[in-house]
Order: C-alpha cells, then structure tokens, then sequence
C-alpha cells in the first residue's frame, strides 16, 4: 500500500512490516535493567496477525476488549490484534490483586460493557479468580499468548471513523472517563507528533511511560510503531525503583525521544547516583519531553545541571501539553531550541492578568511555555460568557481539531457539555473545555492550572500547586516529599487546607514538628493573604494518586474531611496567618 492511502495504524503496521521486515520493532528491559526480549517488525506482525485470527473467529468489530497487563510485548500485541480486527480496546494495568485498583477495574468493566477481557498466560489464573468474584464472571477472558485460530486474519476494512481504543482519564479531578478515539484520531495526533518532533523512522523512542495512559500508549508505543523504528520499554515500576537505570538505557540503545511528567525529574535527581552512570552519554537526547502536570522551571534547571556532566544540556526539555480527550498531543516546543519562559507577577495572575515582573521579585511566579500547537485551533476563552480572550489574558483552554477525540464512551450530556462548546458569538465550530486555565503569548501556550482546583478566595484565584512548592522551598524536611492543598469553606470564609508528606524517619520531637508547623502556617498565609487552617503530615507514600502518578487534590480533600487520611501529626485552630 502506498504512504498516501493508509489511513489507520494497522495500514501503518502492515506497511512497516513490509519495508522494515528485519528491523527491532520493540527490545524490553526488565525490572533490573537487562534486555530481556527483542522482536523485528515481522516477528511483532507475525505475532498479531496469529492472535487477530483468533479474535475474528470468535469476537465481533466493536466489542470492547479489557486489556489487563504488565508491561510487555505481549500488550503491545493484543492491543494491535484488537486494532486489526476492529476491537475496540480498553488499555490497563494490572497491579497486585485485592488492591483498591481492582475497583477501578471493576468500574471500568461496567462503564465500557466489555465483552472480553485478555490477558497474559502467566496472569491468567489470578484474573480468574478476581473474576469468580465479580458480577462479571461470566466475561470470557483469555490468555492472549496461546491462543491461535483456525483460519487466518483478514482485512476487517477498519475505516477511520471507527474507535480505535477508550482511553480512560487518569482521574486527576474524579472518576475517571472513557474518552472514544477513534482511527483517524489515531493518525491525525501521531501525525502531528511526528511533526512536532522531527521524528522519523530513525528515531530511537523509549523510556518506562505506561501503556494504559495516553503519554505512554501514544506518545510512545504507538508513535514507534506509526514510525517504523524501534522501541525500548522497560516499566514504571523498574523506573521508579531505579530510575538511574532509565537514563543508562537512554545512553546505551541510543535513545532519542523520551521523558515524563515533572516528578519524573525530581526523582531522577533525588536518587542520582554517578557511580552507576559513570561513562554513560545523554548527548543524542534529542527531545527530553515534560508533561501531563505543571512544569516547573525549578526542576527543568536542577536536571539540566544535575546530569550536564553526561551530556545533557538545558535545551533537550521539550515541555509539552496534552491529554486523554485530545487523543494525546496539543502543544509542544521545537527539538534543540531553548523553550520560553516568562516571570509573571502573582498577584496580577490571581485576577487572570499577565504582568511581568523580575525575577528576584517577592512576588514574581516563572511560567514555562508548553510549546505551541500545529494543525488545532487552540483558544482561551472566558469560562463564562464564552468569550475569546487576548493574548496575555487567563482563560480556559478549549481545542478544535481532528484530534479531539468522540467523546465519553456511554456519557451523551457530558460530551455534549465537554466536547461541543461553543464561543460567543459562534463560528459554527465546536470546541473541546479542557478545564485548564491558561493564556496565549506570542502563539505560546502557557498553564496555570485546572479550574477544578483553584482555591478562590475574596475573588483571587490561588493554585495549589504555589502553595505546595512554597512549602517545599521554604522546608528541607519537606522537599521531597508530595502534597496536596485545597481551599475549605469555612464560616470565617474560605481557607487553605495543605496535607504534606513527610518521611518517618525526619527525627523531629513533636514540639520541635508544631514549632516548624506554625511557621509554616504564618509564613504560607502571608505570602499568598489567605488563612491557612490546617496543615495536616501523613506519611511519605500515601498521599492518593492516579496510577499515572499524578496528585488527587479532590480525592485528597474527601478523605481528609472524613478523617480517612491516617495522619501522623496535625493541629489546627491555631490563631490564623493572615496579612
Ligand atoms: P481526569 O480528567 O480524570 O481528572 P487527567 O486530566 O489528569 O484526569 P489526563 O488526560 O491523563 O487526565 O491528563 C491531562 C491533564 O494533565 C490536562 O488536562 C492538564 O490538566 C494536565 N497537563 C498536561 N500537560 C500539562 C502541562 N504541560 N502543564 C500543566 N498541566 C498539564
Ligand atoms: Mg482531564
């Protein structure tokens, strides 16, 4: 088939196990670091076209198939037997049994109707036995790995409108939705990622992102596929455990393209350890991306000159911006070229305006650009009337394009309220609400945050995340570890609740830790003018997180109203910090 005609990544697939027939299409690491598996693009094909046999026999086009994996090739193939036979799939993890985890798989499992779940041979006996207790016992679920059929795969004639996946939101701000995209979502975001990236088949993609969320699944696995080149996996767990081993893996396949989301970064540098990187080189590095939550410059600078000894410099970050409903990609930098920063003043931004300000200022805040987007029309608009905005004023985003995704599988109204907005006056287009503030400054994009999180007090708007990296910079004991600040109502007004981690072994007395506490309350409620109630410590490791990672505020703040936040130490009706 020629380039022009193909029009979904099986055309993709088939095409590059055609042409690069010899080429690694995939090498997996494991937990330690190792290569543990390699596969050409004729042995992956091979591989899919076995089990998308099977699945044609026995499944029709539009079932929803449940993927429950470890990271493997043996996803990657189920995912792409499923693309081949018009399957739509519904990508997820597979954590250790009994765990809260299995109720979102639960969720999902209901949400999505699946029609058949698969999975490893290895993992197979354990999802039975989940299963037996579930109402969904009577789901057919399969071990992927064995199954053959008796007549061999042919074209399903996949068309673009048909969904490819549902992937589900990483749940930052609820419960998490099945965001429908469909095959010509599919191309359209690899195809402006390709662009964005100055990617070509050459392009060495790798890192340990995971599959069932769209940075990893899109960005990576099948951005390397839709390419033709070669992928190098290892998983996030072996990457949080040792993640010296992610950057020596970069070094040693040569890998061009990878990255995270910024706590990847911080913890790079927390557990940095030269011994085990002695003669690696980061220099063929060529786009280090930051995404998926705010990006902090703090973080961006300590990286830079952290691993600047193995060759890496400032200008390999590649911040970007994205997310499930706009299938990944939205905007992002130039490869090798210096992103934009801009130091704003607060104050001014917490009435949405954009003012600018020195850097040595008390109250100046460093924005990092996400870059700037290609073929979407990305607008910031006024939450409330629907207005557009200018430049340099603070709005919500809304996209249109052929990468916004269908819709919330099973969700007519929300889709409807999410992805067919409108602006006032009209221009007959819809518009996807990101739900993320943010403003446009000489065709960049820059985040300030999610409107769902925004602690709104007399009017000013004051995001979280300042007050959890205030509290970091002001507190060593309190550097590393995770927190979540959110506003309460209160009858005195609204206040600011911050739940910290701490490590248990800081070796503090517990006056010495309400010393520390109520300083810490003057000094945050001065430096943003807002009451701070409580400031709550549990330990490192339990704040609620997405399996993505990122910082549950709400879900957080639901628990500590309920008093379900296993506190280690805590206090509040102090007299309250204000101005
Ligand atoms: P849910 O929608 O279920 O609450 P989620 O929004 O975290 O979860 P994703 O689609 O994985 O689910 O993440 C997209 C969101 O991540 C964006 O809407 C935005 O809030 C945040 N994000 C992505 N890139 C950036 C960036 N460069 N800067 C700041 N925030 C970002
Ligand atoms: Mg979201």
């Amino acid at each position: 088939m020629g380039l022009r005609r193909m029009k979904t990544i099986v055309d993709y697939l088939n095409y590059n196990a055609e042409h690069y027939a010899k080429k690694h299409a995939v090498i997996m690491l494991n937990d330690k670091g190792e290569e543990a598996e390699r596969l050409t693009y004729s042995e992956i094909n091979q591989k899919i076209l076995t089990l998308a046999g099977y699945l044609q026999q026995n499944f029709n086009k539009g079932d929803r198939a449940l993927l429950l994996y470890r990271t493997g090739v043996e996803f990657i193939v189920a995912f792409m037997a499923c693309e081949f036979c018009g399957i739509i799939a519904v990508p997820m993890s597979l954590y250790a049994k009994k765990s809260p985890h299995f109720h979102r798989i639960e969720h999902i499992m209901q949400d999505a109707a699946v029609n058949l779940i698969l999975t490893t041979e290895k993992l197979h006996g354990e999802v039975l036995e989940w299963l037996a207790e579930t109402p969904y016992a009577a789901t057919p679920c399969l071990p992927s790995d064995v199954l053959v059929g008796n007549r061999p795969w042919t074209s399903a004639d996949v068309q673009p409108e048909d969904l490819a996946f549902l992937q589900y939101t990483s749940g930052s701000t609820g419960n998490p939705k099945g965001v429908m995209v469909s095959h010509g979502n599919l191309i359209h975001n690899s195809l402006l990622i390709k662009h964005k990236y100055q990617h070509d088949n050459n392009t060495v993609m790798g890192g340990w992102l995971p599959f069932y969320h769209d940075m990893g699944l899109i960005g990576l696995i099948l951005q390397s596929l839709y390419l033709g080149s070669t992928l190098v996996l290892m998983s996030p767990v072996a990457f949080v455990k040792h993640p010296m081993n992610w950057l020596k893996a970069i070094s040693d396949y040569k890998i061009n393209t990878s990255g995270g989301p910024n706590f990847c970064f911080e913890h790079s540098i927390e557990k940095a350890n030269d011994q085990k990187l002695e003669g690696i080189d980061l220099s063929h590095w060529h786009a280090c991306f930051n995404g998926s939550e705010p990006i902090k410059s703090q973080t961006i600078d300590a990286f830079s000159e952290r691993f600047a000894r193995f060759g890496f410099s400032r200008n390999l970050f590649y911040p970007c911006y994205g997310m499930a409903e706009t299938t990944l990609f939205v905007t992002g930098g130039t490869p090798h070229v210096a992103h934009e920063t801009l130091t704003v003043d607060r104050e001014a931004l917490a009435a949405n305006k954009i003012i600018f300000q020195t850097p040595d200022s008390s109250s100046a805040v460093t924005l990092v650009s996400s870059g700037q987007a290609y073929d979407l029309d990305v607008v910031i608009v006024d939450p409330v009337s629907h207005q557009r905005l200018a430049d340099g004023e603070v709005g919500e985003v809304w996209i249109h394009g052929e990468s916004v995704a269908q819709g919330y599988w099973g969700k007519p109204e929300q889709t409807r309220e999410i992805f067919h907005a409108e602006l006032s006056p009209s221009n007959g287009k819809h518009y996807l609400r990101t739900g993320d503030m943010g403003f446009q400054q000489q065709n960049e994009l820059y985040i300030t945050g999610r409107q769902k999180d925004l602690v709104i007090v007399n009017g000013r708007n004051i995001y979280p995340q300042d007050i959890e990296q205030r509290i970091k910079e002001s507190e060593p004991l309190f550097a590393s570890g995770l927190s979540a600040a959110f506003g309460l109502e209160s009858e005195r007004g609204e206040r600011v609740v911050v739940v910290q981690e701490i490590d248990k072994r800081h070796g503090l007395e517990p006056e010495q830790l309400t010393q520390l506490i109520t300083r810490l309350r003057f000094e945050i409620g001065r430096y943003f003018e807002v009451p701070v109630a409580v400031i709550t410590l549990i330990a490192r490791g339990t704040l609620p997180r997405t399996t993505s990672g990122k910082v549950q505020r709400r879900r957080t703040k639901e628990m500590w109203l309920k008093g379900e936040l296993p506190s280690v130490f805590g206090f509040d009706e102090l007299p309250v910090a204000s101005k």
